[in-house]
């Protein structure tokens, strides 16, 4: 699995392109057909390991720095004890690029990842401080070219006991809201309508309060997903603060950002995420601001 996965996946992985590459060289797997169906596989695994990551604000030049945290010494620091643990995978929920997502900005990220990529997949979300195009420009593996979503990058990922969808909030760049929009809240509505009850977890970058620089659509997403109970759960970033809440019973975990935080309350670092077809265990891993959390562990339930 690793081999195949091998290399930065940000793509709109439709259910061909997955089943093709995924049954390329899984052999223990067994498709149980096409379309959105259990999972696709189901690989008898009881957990999946995943990594979430935030707000890496990676910059062109490596010695930009922001109250006293330089980002990319940052993400460099977090990738071995990222790979030590051996995640399934890795999700960045945006804020890739420092400000106005640049070529060079995205360049270096790549660099910084590749230790990880070489050995799992790195799913991105973007964020309000990325560029689609420059983004698809630098991650030219991407097959972007199978996108479901309109001007948007949207990725499913099917990995048993749970699936992971991550979405797409840039509106604009280097302005604070954000915004699924309508063709990608009807292809999110059309999707879970269509596959099966594997517990689904939502990642994207945007906040999910009523302000003006959050998700500007979150009561329309959130009509969506209340009535559909394999929806358990949305990870996201924006804020750089780390937390957890509900709505309807549907967790809310905001993870902490890598690249700074904007207060010394907050942890930058990274969180590790357990999950099973009943709950989740998040454990934060802090590397700088405020530590006294590290190691510590959330354990959730989905909701039934
Ligand atoms: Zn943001």
């Amino acid at each position: 699995m690793k081999d195949i996965m091998a290399g930065i996946l940000y793509k709109s992985m439709n259910r061909r392109s997955f089943i093709k590459t995924g049954l390329a060289g899984i052999g223990t797997l067994v498709a149980i057909g096409a379309g959105c169906s259990p999972g696709l596989y189901k690989n008898g695994r009881k957990a999946t390991r995943w990594a979430f990551l935030s707000d890496t604000h990676i910059p062109a030049d490596v010695n930009n720095n922001y109250r006293g945290f330089y980002p990319c010494q940052n993400l460099q620091e977090v990738v071995p004890g990222i790979n030590s643990n051996s995640p399934d995978g890795v999700v960045i929920t945006g804020d890739l690029a420092r400000l106005t997502g640049e070529l060079g900005d995205y360049a270096n990220l790549k660099k910084l990842l590749n230790p990880i990529a070489r050995e799992r997949p790195a799913f991105m979300a973007l964020g309000n401080h990325d560029n689609r195009a420059n983004f698809v420009k630098v991650f030219d593996k991407v097959p972007g070219e199978k996108q479901p979503v309109r001007n948007k990058l949207v990725t499913v990922i099917e990995r048993p006991p749970v699936r992971l969808v991550i979405l797409d909030s840039l509106l604009y760049v280097n302005k604070v809201p954000g915004l699924l929009g309508k063709a990608q809240r009807q292809w999110l509505q059309d999707y879970l309508e269509q596959c099966d009850d594997t517990p689904t977890i939502i990642c994207f970058h945007h906040t999910l309060k009523d302000g003006d620089g959050d998700l500007l659509d979150v009561p329309r997403l959130f009509s969506i997903i209340k009535p559909v109970r394999k929806v358990k759960a949305i990870v996201y970033g924006h804020s750089h603060a780390y937390g957890f809440s509900q709505f309807e019973g549907i967790h809310l975990i905001n993870l902490p950002a890598v690249g700074y935080n904007f207060n010394d309350a907050e942890p930058v670092g990274w969180v590790e995420a357990n999950m099973t077809a009943g709950g989740a265990d998040f454990m934060l891993h802090a590397i700088a601001g405020n530590k006294s959390g590290d190691k510590s562990v959330k354990k959730l339930t989905w909701r039934r």
